[in-house]
């Protein structure tokens, strides 16, 4: 099997996997109109690796002379690590700036994994084969992978063992000879359109109890017993026009139920390892907050955007104070951007000497760009005003009859009226319909809540350093 193209990709989609929307079964994802904005955006993503204009961001050459992708591909050099960014950056210039879940951050947690070899083997050494071999396949198909982290958690008062319904966290029911079954429940964006997930623990105490939850594999979207119970979708009937990240991005969460699912030693990372779920979750975002950050930092920059496109069509832009307001925003993009790019350059070796942006600085950025994201979409939402909500549709603008009433209540000078409510209805998806407010909730939940990143800042900041200066400022000796 070689790179994906588009039309192979949403072919590859029609395997019998088992989604549910609206209480009905989808026949055919491909077909839904729930899933057809991001899958088209999927499908160009994987036509993007095969033209000349973005194939070096997206793949590189093997030793062999053959294209991989490079969404898979270990950072063994700090090129490596630069040449993410670069790849990231290209798809959300090129498909679409708000875009969170297609595949370059999902696999990292295997890199942590790789990483680990040493811990792994200790306990299993089909372990680590499982993932480099996983690895291969990925870089050389670039099968889309989505992550599964998050369980349902259930009474949040008790541990995993202590559930009435095991089933609230995912766990292993049964160790066989050929592998293992598992049952319980994740959510996952973007599963109904993607391959693979990996499959890893959430948050937990690792205590010898919580034994069997503590798991982690790489399962096909369609392998039997695993099902897709989707989230309403937010597209139902919107215009391109009226709503366009709505209609094109909406990007389908999905309730992955696990019913006695068999999964075979050569994808199992690890079962029943307290230690192994620990070593995964301390690092689980090394690499994959480097994506967040860059999804952030694109973001931001089309949450200016979007302010200075609409305030320049309705001639407020040379107002003292909507320019601090925007310039509110640019903060948040600059900083965002001076994270990315200091975590880059003060780059850090890991255990096995793969390259890892700083984690201290990114830990940081992490939570500035959670906790800001929604600080800046509401000075847009100052900047724009009231009117983006109550914008009238295409279809008003287009009617014979009132169509020339809303041209000339919306044209200003030589800014016609469908530029004005195309930058009007951008700004509101950015900021007040429901895509706005989803996109709002990812971006504080999606890191883990911001108490959780907190704390991974906490645990790698140096505060041996920070203490030393302090004392010697105090004049303590020892
Ligand atoms: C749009 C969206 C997409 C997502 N996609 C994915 C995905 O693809 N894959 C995936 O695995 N997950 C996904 N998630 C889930 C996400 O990872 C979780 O929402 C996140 O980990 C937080 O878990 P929770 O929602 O259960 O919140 P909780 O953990 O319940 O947190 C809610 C609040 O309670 C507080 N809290 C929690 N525990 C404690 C405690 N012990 N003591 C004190 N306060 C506490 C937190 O600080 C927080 O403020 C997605 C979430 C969103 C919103």
């Amino acid at each position: 099997m070689t790179l994906l193209t588009g039309a192979e990709y949403i072919d590859s989609l029609r395997d019998g996997r088992e989604v549910w929307m609206d209480g009905e079964r989808v026949e055919d994802v491909t077909k839904h109109p729930a899933f057809a904005g991001m899958i088209k955006a999927a499908a160009r993503m994987y036509d993007m690796q095969h033209e000349e204009a973005f194939q070096d961001q997206l793949t590189y050459v093997d030793e062999a002379g053959v294209r991989r992708s490079r969404f898979y591909k270990l950072p063994e050099t700090h090129e490596d690590l630069v040449n993410r960014r670069h790849m990231t950056m290209s798809i959300l210039n090129e498909v679409s700036s708000t875009m969170d879940r297609f595949g370059d951050e999902t696999v990292t947690p295997l890199f942590v994994m790789h990483d680990r070899k040493d811990l792994l083997d200790k306990y299993d050494t089909r372990y680590h084969a499982n993932v480099a071999r996983w690895l291969d396949k990925l870089q050389r198909t670039n099968l889309f992978m989505s992550s599964a982290n998050t369980d349902l958690k259930g009474d949040r008062s008790k541990q995993p063992f202590q559930q009435p319904d095991k089933d609230h966290y995912l766990r292993v029911v049964e160790e066989r000879e050929d592998g293992i079954i598992v049952s319980g429940a994740k959510y996952e964006t973007g599963a109904s359109y993607a391959h693979v997930a990996f499959v890893k623990p959430t948050v937990g105490a690792w205590i010898p109890e919580n034994t069997d939850f503590a798991v982690a594999f790489v399962v096909p979207m369609n392998a039997k017993g695993v099902k897709h119970i989707c989230r309403a979708p937010l597209a139902r009937n919107v215009d391109e026009f009226d709503r366009p990240l709505t209609a094109k991005f909406d990007e389908i969460d999905t309730l992955l139920v696990f019913e006695n699912v068999f999964i075979p030693w050569e994808d199992v990372v690890f079962s029943r390892k307290p230690d192994l779920a620990a070593a995964i979750r301390a690092d689980l975002t090394r690499w994959a907050a480097q994506g967040f950050l860059l999804r952030s930092l694109a973001k931001a920059d089309t949450l200016v955007g979007a302010a200075l496109l609409v305030s320049e069509q309705s001639r407020v832009d040379t107002v003292p104070q909507v320019k601090d307001r925007i310039s509110k925003i640019m903060v948040y993009r600059e900083a965002l951007n001076a994270f990315i790019l200091a975590a880059e350059a003060a780059a850090q070796r890991t255990i096995s000497g793969l390259w890892m942006p700083n984690q201290a600085i990114q830990n940081a950025g992490r939570v500035y760009a959670s906790t800001n994201y929604h600080h800046a979409v509401h000075d847009l939402r100052d900047v724009i005003g009231g009117s983006p909500i109550v914008v009238p549709s295409r279809k008003s603008l287009e009617s014979n009859e009132i169509g020339p009433i809303v041209e000339k209540y919306f044209r200003i000078g030589n800014t016609g009226a469908e530029n004005r409510m195309r930058a009007m209805n951008l700004a509101c998806d950015l900021t007040n319909s429901a895509y706005a407010g989803r996109a709002q909730c990812y971006q504080i939940f999606a890191e883990t809540p911001i108490f959780a990143q907190s704390m991974a800042l906490y645990s790698t900041f140096d505060r041996d350093g920070a203490k030393m200066r302090a004392a010697k400022m105090a004049g303590i000796r020892e």
